[in-house]
């Protein structure tokens, strides 16, 4: 495992994002949407940098591993948004972005629930991976095309709670 980003860098590159987001929002009500699991790290310290009125909510998005590092198809569970989003500022919060196929079948399915505007923001994202025609808005860090754990992000469930976000090495696959 070899430590791509340390706790210092992170919350320097979250803190920048903040900045971002809350010079964006200034004035209005916003509701972050958290892409469950990993986005939870990166939601609770963002959130608490966020010094504006916000309501958190949460959606599923799975997909079916083949093997843990090559996504199968993608389920998304809108169901647990709880107070709803019509007419509201959504942010969507993940951990990583790195084909876009996430983003781009979970921003439609949000935008039947009539919100008033849907941007997206992400810790990472990945160098040369992008497929689909979709860019997150608010980026806190770009990295090598890398599998990657830590702050959120697992290899098979586990190390999603390292502090640090660090690159296995091929054959720790
Ligand atoms: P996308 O749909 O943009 O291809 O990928 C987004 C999702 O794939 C992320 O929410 C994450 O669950 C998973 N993913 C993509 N790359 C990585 C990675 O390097 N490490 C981990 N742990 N998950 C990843
Ligand atoms: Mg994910």
């Amino acid at each position: 495992m070899k430590t791509l980003l340390t706790e210092e860098q992170l919350q320097e590159g979250i803190r920048r994002m903040a900045d971002d987001i809350r010079k964006h929002y200034e004035g209005r009500q916003l509701t972050i949407v958290g892409v469950l699991i990993g986005s939870v790290v990166l939601l609770a310290d963002l959130i608490r940098l966020l010094d504006i009125p916000l309501r958190v909510e949460m959606v599923q998005a799975r997909s079916y591993r083949h093997g843990s590092t090559r996504p199968g198809p993608l389920v998304i569970n809108t169901d647990m948004l709880t107070s709803g989003v019509r007419g509201r500022d959504v942010l969507l919060i993940d951990d990583i972005f790195d084909t876009g196929h996430t983003l781009w079948e979970l921003i439609p399915q949000i935008d039947e629930l009539g919100p008033a505007s849907v941007r997206s923001a992400v810790l990472l994202r990945k160098a040369g991976r992008c497929e689909a025609p979709v860019e997150p808005d608010f980026v806190a860090f770009e990295i090598p095309d890398r599998f990657v754990v830590g702050y959120g992000l697992d290899y098979n469930e586990m190390h999603r709670n390292l502090p640090y976000v660090a690159a296995l090495e091929p054959e720790e696959l």
